[in-house]
């Protein structure tokens, strides 16, 4: 079990307003998280070799976070560096008609990650408890039962060799603003502009509550939560390069052992 203040403990009472996001925790300087993040980013690779080759687990990252909380660059900057063989990325959206006639699970479960793979979820089966219920998509005694259900399918997961960890990237109303505002200024970033984003700010406050209660009632010892301060991405880096490593380094991966005979063969 790793130890974090960011970790959420089980069946906690989650109050967001009273987590900073733009904690820094032990770095005052950028360039000094910067450098422990390269550190763990190294160690990343050479685990994730050895996850892949030992083929026994697999790893399941789940990141959620508001509109512009930084998903997509934490997957660019804390996976970008891995054996892209060894690892997929889904991001999930709307659900497609077909997705849409199947039990809310079942789209996560088709992407979940075989042994010996690192599968990232970009948004995940939680959105059925997020998005749904704050778009009254829904109706609540559908919703309000889901929890328990995602507890069971983690716990599948967990027990048939897949170790779970879920990032919340928790960003301030400012920060997101700010964001947005940069997609709009610059012209690199306007391909990312939606303006649907602008309407699911104006549900803030019924999103913070929807995540409140699923980072309490999903956060177990074999699939926890972790609420990451993402105001800074280069902290927000660092935090999650820095649990995944940990928790990597806990799961005391082997390569698998050499076949016999090898020192005999002779090659032409
Ligand atoms: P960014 O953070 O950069 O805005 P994104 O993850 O929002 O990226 P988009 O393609 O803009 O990516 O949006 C995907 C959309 O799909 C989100 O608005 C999300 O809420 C929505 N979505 C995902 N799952 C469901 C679901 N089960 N029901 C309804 N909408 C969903
Ligand atoms: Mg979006």
């Amino acid at each position: 079990m790793i130890d974090s203040p960011y970790q959420v403990q089980s069946s906690g009472k989650i109050k967001l307003n009273k987590i900073a996001p733009d904690d820094t925790g032990p770095f005052k300087h950028k360039d000094d998280a910067a450098a422990q993040t390269d550190k763990n980013l190294a160690e990343l690779k050479c685990l994730q070799e050895r996850l892949y080759a030992n083929g026994q687990h697999a790893i399941l990252i789940v990141l959620q976070a508001m509109d512009a909380g930084g998903k997509d660059g934490a997957i660019e900057h804390v996976f970008g560096g891995v054996n892209p063989q060894g690892c997929t990325v889904t991001s999930f959206k709307v659900p497609t008609h077909l997705e849409a006639a199947h039990d809310f699970l079942w789209r996560g479960h088709l992407a979940a990650p075989p042994k010996g793979m690192i599968g990232i979820f970009n948004r995940s089966h939680y959105e059925s408890v997020l998005v749904e219920r704050v778009k009254d998509l829904t109706p609540k005694k559908v919703w309000s039962r889901r929890y328990e259900l995602i507890n069971y399918f983690e716990k599948i997961l967990a027990d048939e060799g897949t170790t779970i960890l879920k990032f919340f990237l928790h960003i301030s109303k400012k920060e997101q603003k700010e964001r947005l505002q940069a997609r709009l200024d610059d012209p690199q970033k306007h391909w990312k502009f939606n303006p649907a984003d602008l309407v699911e700010r104006k549900r803030w406050n019924k999103y913070q509550k929807a995540y409140e209660d699923a980072l309490g009632l999903c956060s177990k010892p074999h699939a926890p939560w972790y609420i990451v301060p993402a105001d800074h991405k280069w902290y927000r880096n660092w935090v999650i390069s820095d649990l995944l490593v940990r928790t990597m380094k806990e799961m005391d991966l082997r390569f698998p052992p050499a076949p016999k005979g090898l020192d005999k063969i002779k090659i032409d």
